[in-house]
């Protein structure tokens, strides 16, 4: 199948409203184009050195999602131009955020990544943490940074018990916060090639789907 009709074939079973990013890590700036011919805008990267060179070879009106874990030192590298930051995990990276998209005279989106899987090295924030966090108000000071909703990736295992129960966790999560950040915190973005038709069960609002459109990566 092609890139074109793999895309067709999820678009079709994603309800109004959800958004589909096109996971293009690992994969050639000529698969994105394929991607982007069929009509797609939106897609994610995981390393800002090749997000940044995809953007450089590619047309403008494309959008770009930074999805993996970003250093502070990198931020700077992608703030000019990234439309998105769905991994967003520590008030460290939030401060350079900020500092690099005012910089940039840009307001960035972010999305707050939260840890709820059994594994110990997916990276996110700790419920508890980011409670904490949030009542220090330091993100009210933060004029070029906003807060659009919250990510998280489940837990990578076949029983899909524990996946329904990660997403349950992230949708409580969510609803949680929204009250906090109003109308903009429109973003739960769960679901990957896997497991986003049960992320759609719980309410995703944005999927984030590689292998299924582009194919196995090559690392
Ligand atoms: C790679 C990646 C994806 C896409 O994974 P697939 O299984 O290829 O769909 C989604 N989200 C994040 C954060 C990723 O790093």
């Amino acid at each position: 199948m092609s890139i074109k009709q793999r895309l067709e074939q999820i678009r079709a079973t994603l309800p109004e409203g959800v958004s589909l990013v096109a996971v293009s890590k690992f994969h050639p700036a000529e698969r994105v184009l394929e991607a982007y011919e069929a009509g797609q805008r939106l897609f994610g990267e995981n390393r800002p050195q090749e997000m940044a060179a995809k953007a450089q070879q590619l047309p403008k009106d494309i959008e770009w999602h930074m999805i993996g874990h970003l250093q502070t030192n990198k931020v700077k590298m992608i703030a000019p131009f990234v439309s998105l930051i769905a991994s967003v995990d520590s008030d460290r990276l939030i401060v350079e955020i900020e500092k690099q998209a005012a910089k940039c005279e840009r307001v960035i989106d972010i999305l707050l990544e939260v840890h709820v899987a059994d594994e110990e090295t997916k990276s996110g924030w700790d419920i508890e943490e980011l409670r904490a966090y949030l009542t220090t108000g330091a993100l009210d000071a933060m004029s070029h940074l906003r807060v659009r909703g919250v990510m998280t990736i489940a837990t990578n295992t076949d029983d899909e018990a524990v996946v329904r129960r990660d997403f349950q966790t992230i949708k409580d999560i969510f609803e949680e916060l929204k009250p906090r950040f109003g109308n903009h915190f429109d973003t739960l973005s769960i679901g990957m090639s896997d497991d986003y038709p049960i992320a759609l069960e719980y309410g995703s609002t944005m999927v984030r789907v590689g292998t299924a459109i582009f194919g196995a990566r090559e690392y």
